[in-house]
């Protein structure tokens, strides 16, 4: 057979057959099923054979090693617009269009030329001079030497999945256009937290928290609060929450505020099996979050300057406890002394005036010992409320922030991001942690040194809360150590007006708590002072 002349019926079965030997991937099954008849050992006629190619549902061309056509089907027909008697013996080149790169078509020839079959897409010219995206597959077709003889084509109209995918692209460049315009954090998380898409203000944040995924700590912060399972909460029917306000503490940097809602998003599962009845492969959770830190900070600085209010009642009320104490405490020694003396006179002479001046100074000195306990002023009893240990020392510092400025004290606020809720009593224990924080600021005055830091640290250590206050003032004397708890007891150079109880009552306070505020006798630069607190007991 002459390549410039139309092929035979009888040459097209043997090209096919050896196609069918080696068939290219993504050959349609409907043109392999139509071929295998070939092989079964009952030759189809040739006549019946080019019926099958000629009908077969995509366009199939047949060139000589150089693309000039020497038989098309159909279907080619049908889709190019070209009459068969109108393409044999002219180029596939006639169907090229302007649009397809020629690197596409430089690629299709080294493949083919290297004796392998090329398969990928490009835009076709129809007789009529229109365009259509096409999925074309080109395969050598070798001799019994092995040299090309033939190049079989096939190509089919590709418009609706190229349509599709376009809008598929523009879908997407419109989300996430959408997505980063919204001044709203999102990030999708997959069932193990894996980010699987985020948006700007995200990304923003990701910055902020230096690589920490803000995601992770915001879910854990989010866990915590709810009590729940984010990772299991995609198998439970109400799969959301809405406005969960969760407060995050950055690496060295103030605390920020952010509103969270989160929404179960089912991704369905590709495999075949599923092309019917469509099945959940894996369950993902939407994330969102709006920043509510300025807002959060008004709120906060009002509910500081209503705490500074209290705060000075309380000091007011405490400074009384502590004098009229002091008054007792002094008031008690002399009548100790008044009744031994009593019980020395009584096996002498009850008449002797003595006894009866002593008896007399006893019972006025019990009197004036109840009328000081009656106006002893007396805390009122608190209840037990959640409380989030980073904020509540937060408001201490701000209560001191007038003291801090003037000695020229530097904060040093190591918290951990997130801590777990403590269950407390909220004013006791900001009363405990305001004191500790006036003595860690006179320590630092009284020391007169340059070097004024005062570090507020928190940490969890075996299922305890601990706070830990470290200044860099006079330290406390070995000596002292075991007595700065006790009642009475001031160390201070400068500062007299205390009576020595402030310490016995934090320490109260912190027992009653369940906990322990101790000094730790191996810090050398000061003093540190370490509260530790158990989780999860209600006191
Ligand atoms: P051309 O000058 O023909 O080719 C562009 C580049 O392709 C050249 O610079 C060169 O690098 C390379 N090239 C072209 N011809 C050869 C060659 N004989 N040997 C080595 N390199 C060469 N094209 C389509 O656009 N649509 C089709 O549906 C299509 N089906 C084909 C089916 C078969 C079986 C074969 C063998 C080829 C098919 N082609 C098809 C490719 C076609 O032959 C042209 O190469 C292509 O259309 C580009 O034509 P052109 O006139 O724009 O540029």
């Amino acid at each position: 057979m002459s390549h410039s002349s139309v092929i035979a019926a009888t040459d097209l079965r043997e090209i096919i057959q050896q196609f069918l030997q080696n068939p290219p991937s993504g050959t349609p099954k409907e043109i392999i099923d139509s071929f295998t008849g070939l092989d079964t050992g009952q030759y189809l006629s040739p006549k019946l054979f080019l019926q099958i190619v000629e009908q077969a549902p995509i366009a199939i061309s047949i060139t000589d090693p150089s693309a000039n056509i020497l038989y098309v089907n159909q279907s080619f027909e049908k889709l190019t617009g070209y009459p068969r008697l109108e393409v044999l013996q002219q180029n596939e080149s006639i169907l090229s269009s302007a649009s397809t790169p020629v690197s596409i078509y430089q690629d299709l020839w080294k493949t083919i030329k290297s004796n392998r079959v090329w398969q990928g897409d490009l835009v076709n010219s129809r007789k009529n001079g229109e365009e259509y995206p096409a999925e074309l597959i080109v395969s050598p077709v070798l001799n019994a030497n092995g040299q090309i003889s033939y190049y079989l084509g096939m190509h089919r109209d590709i418009t609706e999945v190229h349509q599709l995918g376009q809008r598929l692209k523009f879908q997407k460049n419109l989300n996430e256009a959408v997505l980063n315009a919204v001044p709203m954090i999102v990030a999708l998380l997959g069932s193990n937290r894996e980010i699987l898409m985020d948006n700007d203000a995200y990304k923003a944040l990701l910055g902020d928290f230096k690589g920490i995924e803000p995601a992770h700590l915001l879910i854990e912060a989010l866990e915590q609060q709810l009590d729940i399972n984010l990772s299991t909460m995609c198998q439970q029917a109400e799969g959301s929450f809405r406005n969960i306000e969760v407060r995050l503490d950055p690496p060295n940097r103030p605390p920020r505020w952010f509103a969270c809602s989160g929404t179960r998003v089912s991704e369905l599962d590709e495999a075949a099996r599923h092309y019917f009845k469509q099945s959940t492969s894996r369950c993902c959770l939407l994330l969102t979050a709006n920043e509510i830190t300025q807002s959060r900070q008004r709120l906060h600085q009002a509910r500081v300057n209503m705490l500074r209010t209290n705060v000075a009642e309380q000091q007011i009320m405490h400074s009384m406890q502590e004098a009229v104490l002091a008054a007792i405490y002094k008031l008690q020694a002399p009548l100790n002394v008044i009744k031994a003396a009593l019980a020395i006179s009584e096996q002498h002479d009850k008449n002797d005036s003595l006894y009866h001046a002593l008896e007399q100074a006893f019972i006025t000195g019990e009197q004036a010992i109840d009328s000081l306990q009656a106006v002893l002023p007396q805390n009122s009893p608190e209840q037990n409320s959640s409380i989030n240990m980073n904020e509540l020392l937060e408001e201490v510092l701000h209560l001191g922030t007038e003291q801090l400025l003037a000695a020229g004290i530097t904060i040093d606020w190591k918290t951990i991001p997130v801590l777990p809720a403590y269950i407390g009593k909220t004013n006791a224990l900001r009363n405990v942690f305001k004191y500790l924080l006036d003595n860690a600021i006179q320590a630092v005055i009284e020391s007169g040194h340059d070097y004024r830091f005062i570090c507020v640290q928190t940490a969890i250590d075996n299922h305890e809360l601990v706070i830990q206050i470290s200044d860099t003032g006079v330290g406390i004397a070995v000596a002292h150590q075991h007595k700065m708890f006790e009642p009475f007891f001031c160390g201070w150079q400068h500062n007299k007006s205390h009576a020595g109880l402030g310490l016995t009552m934090a320490q109260e306070i912190v027992n009653d708590h369940g906990g322990s505020l101790t000094l730790d006798p191996d810090y050398i630069s000061g003093c540190r002072m370490i509260v530790r607190l158990p989780l999860g007991e209600i006191s």
